[in-house]
């Protein structure tokens, strides 16, 4: 039986509907594992919701809302979707207890970070005067457009067996100071942090690019990274 994997959705800007590209799908079912898409439940049964699937995904979406790293929203602050935070913040801290793997892309990296006591850039452009790479490439986002280069003590170089790839870039926002357990696996020319990862935990992985849209073209490591996180997750639910 290949093992359960819970996709989070966005939400449209009328609130009326989840949506969830379906490349993120098709990433999971390719690597072995069933996609589920979860809506966003109530406190009260996300401890039972988390018993119930084997590992967690979570997608790109909204920005996160500042209340959660203690700062004011800032003027580049962009939409933010309170009970989505809320909700996968819940269900990322029990999937945590739980030790079940979690992998987060975009804003599925910065929800981690913030939902271990990290923080974040608001607004890059804003708030970091250094920055000179165009993290909100302009060509389609199954392309590659900036280089990162991953350290070679980390996770994500073990699965990639590279230092330096090319990666798409769809983001405003990054993560800053990062919480408790987790290291910096890779970073752009321009210092912001592009993937991080938990120090003492199975696999617990968030990348700030869109590896689902390069594995459209069927990037390699793109493809690492999925077929990592179903290996991890199977492995948990063995020794369970
Ligand atoms: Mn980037």
């Amino acid at each position: 039986m290949r093992p359960l994997i819970g996709v989070t959705p966005s939400v449209a800007k009328d609130k009326s509907r989840y949506t969830l590209h379906g490349a993120h799908g098709e990433a999971i079912e390719r690597a072995g594992g069933i996609p589920i898409m979860i809506p966003y439940v109530s406190e009260a049964i996300v401890q039972q919701l988390a018993q119930k699937i084997d590992g967690l995904y979570l997608t790109g979406g909204y920005d996160i809302d500042p209340h959660y790293f203690n700062e004011e929203p800032e003027i580049g602050l962009g939409r933010v979707d309170p009970l989505r935070d809320l909700f996968e913040i819940k269900l990322l801290q029990e999937m945590l207890m739980y030790k079940k793997p979690v992998f987060g892309v975009c804003r599925g990296s910065q929800i981690i970070n913030v939902a271990l006591g990290g923080t974040m850039y608001q607004d890059l452009e804003e708030q970091k005067k250094d920055v000179f790479i165009q993290h909100k490439q302009k060509r389609q986002l199954v392309y590659g457009s900036h280089y990162i280069k991953i350290s070679q003590d980390s996770l994500l170089y073990k699965m990639i067996q590279s230092e330096r790839i090319k990666v798409n870039s769809n983001h405003h926002q990054a993560n800053k100071q990062l919480g408790s357990g987790l290291q910096i696996a890779a970073t752009s020319k321009d210092g912001v942090i592009e993937a991080i990862e938990g120090k003492n935990h199975p696999f617990l992985l968030g990348v700030q690019w869109h590896p689902e849209r390069l594995l459209q073209q069927d990037d390699t490591a793109s493809y690492a990274l999925y077929t990592h996180f179903i290996k991890a997750v199977i492995q948990q639910k063995e020794t369970k």
